[in-house]
């Protein structure tokens, strides 16, 4: 299935796409990779779209990226007696650990570490930034506050507490459960919620042990200060911008993002912008133009992928924004200005020899007018640094493993194919890119081609080869490969699922 563009789209499931013709009209529409959001949803809804969602890349005959989002520590008060409360401005309102229902003087606030954080000063901000309250005192039971700006406030409201670094791990123990049953599934990239520090990421990477790719979420002002080592322990990052809006004033979220889209593309990490993108595509089938600006910004800037929260998860129009999406990336994939952006935006390659292969290879397929480069990949990490050149022709990223292949759909520029072995000579090296260069129409007989792997063919982290070759239609289609597993090389195959390694960082 190919796209026809280089930045990806990352669609929520939720009840407005849960049904299996919904499922099939989001991916057909646009959406390479889908994100199930574990903060909601029950563990037979999660099982249920993954099970659909690996049905439909046999029927559809591609991979479909699957990312669960950990729901992390998400802080939140507890209930009213009456369900809600006024909280008047200068007012003095207390929280503490006492479970009983709150009154307009005091409510719970059942998270015993945040007690020991705050200070004299600290500012907490309740339902999304609507209510601000500052600290005033804190003893070991009672935190009392001065209300800023006050409002109604209502049953377990999520409360933020902006500058400062909180001494809680991204994961809770329902995040910890949630990622076991996760990775039983199968999920590809796994999100970390709320990253404050790099031992966050750390302490995932350890519990995922290569099973998934992890992405983390750059939501917490913290991060910030830290944010090349979190960039440098993550396989890719995401600009959170509802939480993050929150904790931040409004008018430093564009410039963080551009910081941070500047700082992965620099290290060579995608980097998805989330959050609110169409948001009023919930209830009209056309976005505001302001909010189809904002998908464009992020194109322009050099985003790998933008993503769709409640507009594909509980919208009227889930279909609808996927594809104004596609749309609009398409669009700005084709303007001159894009263009040169994307060729003033090329990194400075590190001295290793994929990069040095990859920036080749960008630059060989762009002297050449060649139709595509072609990565041979066994970790996707030669992939990865191909994408970050930005060449001005799409990536074919070949490879034999499943997983590796599924993970690769968020990144761009990578149309990933898997095939049913590893290449064994320089002859079938060219032969498979060839074969699956014209099944997916990426070029046709003639046309040069620039393909890169490994020698000794078939071991992670060996890039060192760039073939120039020319389209050829033998009419053989991909005999090459057929073997009784797979005799279709260019199916999906089962293998590989349990071998593939995360990319290197
Ligand atoms: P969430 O994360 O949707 O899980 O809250 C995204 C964000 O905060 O922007
Ligand atoms: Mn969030």
């Amino acid at each position: 299935m190919k796209r026809n563009r280089s930045a990806k789209i990352l669609a929520t499931l939720g009840p407005a796409t849960s049904s299996p013709e919904m499922l099939e009209r989001l991916v057909l529409a646009g959406a390479d990779v889908v994100r199930m959001n574990f903060s909601h949803g029950s563990y037979d809804d999660h099982r249920a779209n993954y099970d659909v969602v690996r049905s439909l890349e046999r029927k559809l005959g591609t991979p479909i990226g699957i990312l669960m989002d950990l729901q992390g520590p998400k802080l939140r008060v507890g209930a009213f007696e009456k369900g809600r409360i006024l909280l008047e401005t200068g007012a003095t309102f207390h929280l503490d650990m006492d479970p009983d229902l709150g009154t307009d003087q005091r409510v719970e606030l059942p998270h015993p570490e945040i007690f020991r954080a705050l200070t004299e000063g600290s500012d907490l901000l309740l339902d999304d930034g609507k209510l601000h309250l500052r600290v005033e005192e804190v003893t070991a039971k009672s935190i009392v506050t001065r209300v800023i700006v006050g409002g109604v406030l209502s049953d377990r409201k999520g409360l933020n507490v902006p500058n400062t670094t909180l001494p809680i791990s991204a994961m809770t123990a329902k995040d910890r459960a949630d990622l076991v049953f996760g990775l039983d599934l199968g999920v590809d990239w796994v999100a970390l919620s709320f990253v404050q520090r790099p031992d966050d990421v750390a302490e995932l990477r350890e519990l995922i042990d290569g099973r998934a790719s992890i992405i983390s979420k750059l939501e917490k002002p913290a991060a910030f200060d830290q944010l090349e080592d979190i960039i440098d322990l993550s396989d890719a990052i995401m600009i959170a911008r509802g939480d993050l809006g929150v904790e931040v004033p409004p008018e430093r979220v564009p410039i963080l993002q551009k910081q941070v889209l500047q700082a992965c593309h620099q290290a060579g990490r995608p980097v998805v912008v989330a959050t609110q993108m169409l948001e009023s595509m919930v209830n009209a089938p056309t976005p505001t133009r302001a909010e189809a600006s904002d998908v464009a910004t992020a194109i322009y800037d050099g985003a790998d992928a933008v993503m769709l929260s409640a507009e594909t998860a509980v919208g009227k129009f889930p279909v609808e924004a996927v594809a104004i999406m596609d749309r609009i990336i398409k669009q700005v994939e084709t303007d001159e200005y894009y263009r040169h952006l994307r060729a003033n935006r090329r990194e400075i390659p590190e001295d290793t020899d994929a990069d040095a292969i990859a920036a080749a290879a960008s630059q060989v397929a762009e002297t050449l007018k060649a139709s595509l480069i072609v990565a041979y990949t066994t970790s996707g990490s030669t992939a990865i640094r191909v994408s970050r050149q930005r060449p001005v022709v799409p990536i074919l990223c070949l490879t034999v493993h499943q997983a590796v292949a599924r993970r690769m759909k968020l990144v761009w520029g990578i149309h990933p194919v898997i095939v049913g072995r590893d290449i064994q000579s320089f002859s079938e090296m060219i032969d498979v890119a060839n074969c699956v260069v014209l099944r997916e129409k990426f070029g046709t007989a003639g046309e040069p081609i620039v393909v890169t792997a490994g020698v000794p063919f078939g071991y992670a982290g060996s890039t060192n080869t760039l073939r120039i070759a020319k389209v050829r239609d033998t009419g053989e289609g991909c005999s090459v490969l057929a073997q009784p597993d797979a005799t279709d090389p260019c199916a999906l195959s089962s293998r590989g699922a349990d071998t593939a390694h995360h990319p290197a960082p």
